[in-house]
């Protein structure tokens, strides 16, 4: 195996609405769409999409969206012996999208709560296996750690992408991490310092460096990405398209660097690449469904 994704999966359902309902108030949509989705789910499809082999560590529910996440799991080329089922809802996400494409989201984490250390432990000889470990916010932080801890125990270079911001994220607990991926506004809620210009992020960054974290990669949307260690910073400007959709470009941007990181130990090549996976992916509607295989990427350039 190339990468072992140990997090969230979520399935999106999303009422197109005319406006948004109020307090009290019944209202039809003209329009429904299912979609898979959660930012452990979103990363291992854009990792498998561009040929990473990819193992799935999570949790769903025992309910009918369980079938639906596997499925698509499936579908995707990624191994599904650690998604494993739970006494409880899936995680899921109601999402209403108005006429000017204003969304309101609820998440429900529903089995992704129950992502437990002792699930690393039965996956232990598949992810001992692995190159990376990628790892987000959306499972409980004591899985994260555990999952650093592993990473650290067996060699395996760690990604984790701090997202969403989690106000309890100990610092300490996860600065042997090995690249520390936050967008703009985790960093802001991470550090408590401003990120209007790219010189503030940039000491945001050198912040958590200082506190010994290693390598910090911030994305920052349409500006691009930064990388921060103790010895240089790199910055990779975005690639310039008419976004059409940004929703899910970070976990693009972070799928594909994984898979190019695995494949070439390039890291700054590996930004590159993902600067114009990410890129691509905000030209179309949608998140997992903007996510191109290798031979529309590779071949669209
Ligand atoms: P999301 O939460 O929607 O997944 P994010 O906030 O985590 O996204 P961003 O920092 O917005 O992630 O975007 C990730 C990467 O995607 C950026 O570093 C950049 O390379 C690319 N990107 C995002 N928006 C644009 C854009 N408008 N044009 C070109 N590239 C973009």
């Amino acid at each position: 195996m190339d990468i072992a994704v140990i997090g969230s999966n979520m399935v999106d359902l999303i009422s197109y609405v005319d406006r948004m309902p109020e307090q009290g108030e019944t209202l039809a949509a003209p329009d429904f769409q299912m979609g898979c989705g959660g930012k452990g789910a979103n990363q291992a499809v854009a990792a498998s999409r561009l040929g990473s082999d990819v193992l799935m560590v999570t949790r769903v529910g025992n309910d009918i969206f369980a079938k639906n996440t596997i499925d698509n799991f499936a579908k995707n080329g990624i191994d599904t012996r650690f998604v494993l089922e739970t006494e409880s809802t899936s995680g899921v996400a109601p999402i209403f999208v108005d006429k000017d494409s204003n969304n309101s989201i609820i998440i429900v984490l529903g089995a992704n709560e129950k992502l437990s250390p002792a699930d690393i432990d039965a996956a232990a000889d598949e992810i001992a296996a692995c190159k990376l470990i990628v790892l987000q916010l959306e499972v409980p932080l004591e899985t994260v750690y555990a999952a650093i801890e592993f990473g650290n125990a067996h060699d395996i270079p760690v990604l984790l992408n701090p997202a969403p911001a989690h106000p309890d994220l100990d610092i300490e607990r996860v600065k042997s991490c090995t690249y520390f991926m936050p967008n703009e506004t985790e960093l802001a809620l991470l550090t408590s310092k401003p990120v209007d210009t790219i010189e503030q992020i940039r000491e945001a960054a050198q912040g958590l460096v200082d506190q010994g974290v290693k390598d910090v990669i911030v994305t920052m949307g349409s500006r691009g990405a930064l990388w921060v260690n103790s010895t240089f910073t790199k910055e990779i400007p975005a690639v310039r398209v008419e976004a059409k959709d940004t929703t899910g470009a970070g976990d693009a941007f972070i799928g594909c660097f994984s898979h190019y990181l695995v494949k070439s130990g390039d890291v700054e090549k590996a930004m590159a690449m993902a600067s114009k996976y990410a890129a691509d992916s905000v030209t179309k509607l949608g998140t997992q469904s903007s996510y191109a295989t290798a031979a529309e990427f590779v071949g669209a350039r």
